[in-house]
């Protein structure tokens, strides 16, 4: 029998209950008894309903069925992000999900697209990415049902994320999770380890753990009220701290991705659903006020609100560390990274996955600890790079937050990687990062930053086949997203909600 057996969650936001259903999924409930505690007095944020490719994964890890899933979120599917107002006002690009072209003779098709742009090539590198076709066209489709021999096509969900927790909730129920639902009102630590013992809730009753799971949301129950682990402020790189959410009425079909259109003070999202549009508002209050911004978007929704706007307050960066004696924080506990790329569910997963591939048997080392920690470190740090070249790399100077973005000192890491990108063409440092060559690209000469050279081997293919291969690139690009059905008929086909 393991010693570390009692797990409790503390949290059933989105992070608490993907924490528990991986945990009885993995781990299961025969020696481990897994309770998790939330309370409905204090509830949730209750947004966060944008993802990326990666959450695929962890519900093949779940062995959930995608189009019950789909049904049970409202879902709808994301081919990527379009980025509208970022560069200049009125400029306009799409990040896709998925590679440009295909590499060729082991060079990345980016070198290849820069030969062929400097020759007088169009600058729309859309053209040689099926996902940004067909996100135009409002076309999706799964390429395993369409057609069986065409390259998969990359894509993620929009979802409403209380009914994703409440999906979660049931699935990990029938695992055998415990759920309380209470407030905890105070935390017993071990006298001299400072390990945590147990928490006890608004009635009195005690749960005490091993291990406990810090999913309390921005408060960080235990490993910041208690345990102080300390937290790094990224606020001088990412200066929004504020956003103003309310949901709207659908109008007109649900677009296959994500809308980010740079504002005054910030930037808005507008996340499609089966029956409702998500918005938000995240802006830098020294910038602009809570009542404005509220005012603002009221006035830029394309629906009807259904909501009073709701301010959600932040402060950019993460805990020093996140793996803290016996509890380990993910979710909103551990850090935020604003949700320009959707990358907040995906860091819970990557912690999630990180502690089971890490999970102690019967005593937390401290080297355990350490390589977690360093993990997610790197984690944090390399979506935080991604999300500051969204705003450094701008030409805006028109309103005094974005000329604060253009001409803010960034990281030593970004300044690397943009000199890398304007001169090698690839701003990626290590093959470990969440966002590969493909991502840097779309966002970097999306704005404006066309690399100056490219690399000298894409210059060796004679110049008759290259064309022909461009253009063979750019018609399966145009044959692949005219397969697809429009994104609605393929919802309402596959996974209507109910
Ligand atoms: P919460 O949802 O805050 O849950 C905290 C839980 O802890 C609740 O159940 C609460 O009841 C419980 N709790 C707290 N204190 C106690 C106590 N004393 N006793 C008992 N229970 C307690 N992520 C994305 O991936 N994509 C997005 O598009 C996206 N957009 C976002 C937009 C905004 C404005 C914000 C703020 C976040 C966004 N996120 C996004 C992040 C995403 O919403 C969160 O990462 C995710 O919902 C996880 O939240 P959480 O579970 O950590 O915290």
């Amino acid at each position: 029998m393991p010693q570390i057996r009692k797990l409790v969650i503390v949290g059933g936001g989105t992070a608490g209950w993907m924490a528990a259903s991986a945990l009885s999924r993995v781990m299961g409930t025969r020696n481990y008894q897994i309770t998790l505690i939330e309370s409905d007095e204090i509830g949730t944020v209750g947004v966060g309903e944008a993802t990326i490719p990666t959450i695929q994964e962890f519900n093949t890890l779940l062995g959930i069925d995608e189009n019950d899933f789909m049904k049970a979120v409202n879902g709808t599917f994301k081919l990527g992000i379009r980025f509208q107002n970022w560069s200049a006002p009125g400029s306009d690009y799409f990040h896709p999900f998925g590679v440009y072209g295909v590499d060729m003779g082991g060079l990345n098709f980016n070198h290849f697209w820069m030969r062929y742009h400097k020759a007088g090539g169009s600058g729309d590198f859309g053209l040689f990415n099926p996902q940004t076709l067909a996100a135009r066209k409002g076309r999706f489709g799964r390429m395993a049902e369409i057609n069986p021999n065409a390259p998969n096509v990359n894509y993620a969900f929009h979802f409403d994320a209380s009914l994703y927790a409440k999906f979660l909730r049931g699935y990990c129920e029938k695992n055998g999770v415990v759920r309380q639902e209470s407030k905890i009102t105070s935390v017993a630590q071990h006298p001299e380890t400072g390990d945590i013992t147990s928490v006890t809730l608004a009635n009195g009753q005690a749960v005490s753990g091993d291990l406990f799971i810090d999913c309390s949301g921005f408060r960080g129950l235990l490993i910041e009220q208690t345990l102080k682990s300390g937290y790094e402020d990224w606020s001088q790189w990412l200066p929004c701290n504020r956003a103003v959410a309310v949901p709207c009425d659908k109008v007109g079909p649900a677009t296959p991705y994500t809308t980010s259109t740079a504002q005054e003070a910030g930037w808005q999202w507008r996340i499609p659903l089966q029956h409702r549009t998500g918005n938000g508002y995240v802006f830098c209050d020294a910038y602009m006020d809570e009542a404005k911004a509220s005012e603002l978007i009221l006035q830029r929704l394309d629906g009807k609100a259904q909501a009073e706007p709701r301010v959600i307050r932040f402060v950019t960066g993460h805990r020093k560390q996140m793996w803290n004696k016996n509890v380990i924080a993910m979710g909103l506990s551990s850090g935020f990274l604003e949700p320009l790329e959707s990358t907040s569910i995906y860091l819970v997963q990557h912690a999630v996955l990180k502690l089971l591939k890490y999970f102690p048997k019967d005593e937390i080392t401290p080297s355990i600890r350490i390589a977690f920690n360093q993990d997610m470190l790197r984690a944090y740090d390399n979506v935080k790079d991604f999300l500051i070249a969204h705003y450094k790399v701008t030409k805006r100077e028109d309103t005094p937050f974005w000329a604060y973005c253009k001409h803010m000192d960034i990281p030593d890491s970004l300044k690397m990687r943009l000199e890398m990108f304007q001169y090698h063409n690839d701003a990626r440092v290590t093959s470990l990062e969440l966002f590969t060559e493909p991502s840097w690209f779309a966002i970097l000469v999306g704005q404006g930053l066309v690399p100056r050279s490219y690399h000298p081997a894409a210059d060796e293919m004679p110049q008759e086949e290259f064309r022909w291969r461009m253009q063979k690139i750019r018609d399966g690009s145009t044959g692949l997203a005219d397969m697809m059905p429009s994104h609605e008929s393929y919802l309402a086909k596959t996974c209507p909600s109910p």
